[in-house]
């Protein structure tokens, strides 16, 4: 069963990988960042379309691993129509899912969001591709803030 729940997760993160969402670039877009992965040689330019301060739309461009890929797609799709709040606190709790596998202070708002970001929780175990998944969430929040590039750190 476990086995099975992994796999699924693997063609998830294979199928947003080969078929990013959101994979493109906004006529319109209020903020933007680019976010660069030495590391892996992952690289993206996000662009917001901030209304107010709910996250409208969201697209990005680049090039590197499924992973990188596939985090900044399901990242897209999870942000969308969120408050630049909702967009922090996901950030937030993604890093630690990320970083530790767990997500302790995913509470009952935004557990859904969270349960969708869950297949990527597996690169806790793969610490070198740890900055892959969050490279998009670190270029997200730069994004926010307003200011133009993202390190992985
Ligand atoms: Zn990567």
């Amino acid at each position: 069963m476990f086995d099975d729940l992994r796999d699924l997760y693997q063609e998830l993160i294979l199928d947003h990988g080969r078929k990013p969402r959101n994979f493109r670039r906004l006529d319109d877009a209020t903020n933007h960042a680019r976010g660069d992965n030495p590391m892996c040689g992952d690289r993206m330019e996000l662009q917001l379309k901030l209304s107010g301060d709910v996250v409208e739309d969201l697209g990005f461009q680049g090039r590197g691993c499924a992973i990188s890929m596939a985090s900044a797609s399901l990242m897209t799709e999870t942000v969308k129509g969120k408050t630049t709040a909702q967009a922090h606190a996901l950030s937030d709790r993604f890093r630690a899912l990320a970083m530790t596998g767990t997500c302790p202070d995913c509470g009952a708002d935004l557990a859904d969001e969270m349960e969708r970001l869950q297949p990527l929780a597996g690169v806790h175990e793969f610490p070198s591709r740890v900055k892959c998944a969050t490279l998009a969430w670190h270029t997200l929040n730069a994004a926010l803030e307003g200011s133009k590039e993202a390190s992985s750190e």
